[in-house]
């Protein structure tokens, strides 16, 4: 049995037909059923359904063999335990600084609000800006417009977000897309399989399957 661990909502979707060209095809959509584990129509491979921010966790430790996470929830996560053998080119986004629009703070102490404070304390030490991170899990946008904050980081994709309330996006961190990752025990004990399945998700990458 072949384990893949995946989020629901824009990552899952953008990676249904890449899986599908993979013969991989969940028989239910996740979005109307309440099931956590989704059979496919290969009897030989499930999938997972947990949040984004726990799909690395469920690799490294083998609950999962393989996962589709971002390179967002990666660098957070620390990924050092496992393998990330293919960019998937899905989901792609960038991480970025953003702040009222107009207001500067170029030398001034700042307080940055983000769920990712590993990539907002690196950031902010590589600028050398004294920076207090404020750890939130959800809607930092609200953060500057109440003063909780001067800064944010988060993902931007439209940037339409940031514009709805009144904030514009400053400096660009990194470029966020998918990434296959795999447990590293399972590649040595399932390498056939999960090297067949690699070679067949590059190939739909490559016809331009997500796209
Ligand atoms: P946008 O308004 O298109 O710039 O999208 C920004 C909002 O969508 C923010 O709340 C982001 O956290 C979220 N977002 C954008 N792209 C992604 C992505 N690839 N994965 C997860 N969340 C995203």
């Amino acid at each position: 049995m072949l384990t893949i661990a995946v989020s629901k909502g824009r990552i899952y979707k953008e990676a249904l037909p890449l899986l599908a060209c993979a013969g991989i095809v969940p028989t239910c959509d996740p979005e109307s059923s309440r099931k956590l584990i989704l059979p496919t129509g290969d009897p030989g491979v499930r999938l997972l359904i947990i949040r984004a921010t726990d799909v690395p966790t469920y690799v490294e430790y083998g609950a999962a063999d393989l996962g589709i996470a971002g390179k967002d929830v990666l660098v957070e996560h620390g990924a050092g335990g496992l393998y990330e053998p293919l960019d998937l080119e899905i989901a792609r986004c960038r991480m970025m600084t953003a702040g009222k629009i107009g207001e500067t703070w170029e030398g001034k102490r700042i307080r940055v609000a983000t769920k990712y404070v590993r990539i907002a304390k690196r950031f902010f030490a590589e600028q050398g800006i004294q920076a207090e991170i404020i750890k939130l899990y959800g809607s930092m946008e609200l953060a500057p417009l109440v003063g909780l904050a001067e800064c944010i980081v988060d993902l931007v994709d439209t940037g339409n977000t940031l514009k709805a309330n009144g904030l514009e996006p400053r400096d660009h961190i990194m470029d966020i897309s998918s990434r296959l990752v795999v447990n590293k025990a399972a590649m040595k004990t399932k390498n056939q399989r999960i090297k067949s399945l690699i070679g067949d998700l590059e190939s739909a990458i490559n016809d331009g399957t997500s796209s």
